[in-house]
């Protein structure tokens, strides 16, 4: 049963999901224009073995600039079919959900590269009505959105995000701590420091709220952030493991990469399909955001070295620098790396991972590799 249709307009930037009451297939297709039948470019997608809900609004009217409005109706006894009618768009992917189920589109008007971003140029969104409160499904919002900035020079935007939150623990580890709670302290650290530091953040959250994978993603694109930095801390059966570890989006580099992203990728109940992802991989014509990812997750991976090798003989670490599909940085249209603290399983790292020294540490090692990665950017002129 399709059960809602909604959609979410940014500057540049459209995301449309369909509500399902149960994990659904379905096929993307694309028609080209139809000038003599006054049909504009369209994509589709026919779900199958759907019904639709009778209190389903058949149409939204988006007209956003990169689409025009958005149908679905019963195609024939099996089919659902949902269309979009295109006014501009450079590219778009498709990914599927669970928990609740449902298939998020995320539809760009261009395809920025990361090294020139454009200026801030943030309309409302045409409803009226917050756009993340409204994904939250409660009044209003709980994460705190940036003010628009109104640069001349436009100040490079870095998202922090703090994995998990609220009802979605993150990993469990030594006595019972709680991932969300270290990663959170971490990412405030961290989120303070590049202020302090004259920089322009924006945090997913900055308390202990639920947020969803699509939720944070789709802070990120609205921000047209140049970095998403996602903060988790790891898990293993084995107590003994430890280190730490950043990641950046690429196919799995190896069998644990795959098992640790499938973990992350599961958070909140919901949980993306694997293989989809690094098929979604596959297609993105996204190379250079990549490359840029892996440079910063090195950057990263390296400054944290320098900090806690030295300090933290017995404990530390470098499991260093991997690719896995994590879909909260597929979801992001910018580089983006995801930084595992370190084992909340192992004793030893799990006590340190809850120490205000250790956690500054952690921060400052961050820092540093974003403020070396940014330092390459170009300065671009507006
Ligand atoms: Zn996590």
């Amino acid at each position: 049963m399709i059960q809602d249709i909604r959609n979410w307009s940014f500057d540049d930037y459209t995301r449309v999901v369909v509500y399902t009451d149960r994990k659904i297939s379905y096929a993307v297709r694309e028609l080209p224009a139809d000038p003599k039948n006054g049909k504009p470019p369209r994509i589709y997608l026919d779900f199958e073995h759907a019904r639709l809900a009778p209190e389903l609004r058949k149409e939204l009217a988006i007209n956003d600039g990169l689409l025009r409005r958005a149908r679905i109706a019963q195609f024939d006894r099996d089919t659902a079919r949902l269309v979009l009618d295109v006014q501009r768009i450079a590219r778009y992917h498709v990914v599927p959900f669970s928990g609740p189920p449902r298939i998020v589109i995320d539809v760009y008007g261009s395809d920025r590269k990361v090294q020139v971003p454009g200026p801030v140029v943030r309309k409302a969104p045409p409803t009226g009505e917050d756009p993340v409160g409204a994904l939250l499904g409660g009044g209003g919002s709980s994460v705190p959105v940036a003010k628009t900035a109104p640069p001349k020079a436009r100040k490079k935007v870095i998202v922090i995000d703090a994995g998990h939150g609220g009802k979605d623990p993150g990993a469990i580890g030594y006595k019972g701590v709680y991932e969300k709670n270290i990663v959170l302290a971490v990412a405030n650290r961290v989120a303070e420091q590049l202020r302090r530091r004259g920089h322009r953040v924006i945090q997913t959250r900055d308390k202990d709220v639920f947020l969803t994978l699509e939720e944070r993603t789709v802070i990120a694109n609205r921000e047209r952030a140049d970095l998403f930095v996602s903060i988790h801390a790891n898990s293993a059966r084995n107590p003994a493991a430890h280190g730490i570890e950043t990641y950046h989006l690429a196919r799995a580099t190896d069998k644990r990469s795959r098992e640790v992203a499938a973990r992350e990728n599961a958070s909140g109940g919901g949980d993306s399909d694997m293989d989809a992802l690094e098929e979604l991989l596959g297609a993105l014509r996204l190379s250079n955001k990549l490359n840029v990812s892996s440079t910063v997750a090195r950057f990263v991976q390296n400054n944290l070295k320098l900090l806690l090798a030295p300090r933290y003989r017995d404990t530390y670490r470098d499991l260093g620098v991997k690719g896995a599909p994590f879909y909260v940085l597929v979801g992001t249209d910018m580089a983006a790396i995801l930084v595992e603290l370190g084992f909340v399983t192992h004793p030893k790292e799990s006590k340190l991972l809850q120490t205000s020294r250790y956690r500054d540490y952690l921060a400052t090692g961050i820092v540093k590799g974003i403020e070396e990665y940014l330092k390459k950017l170009p300065k671009v002129p507006i």
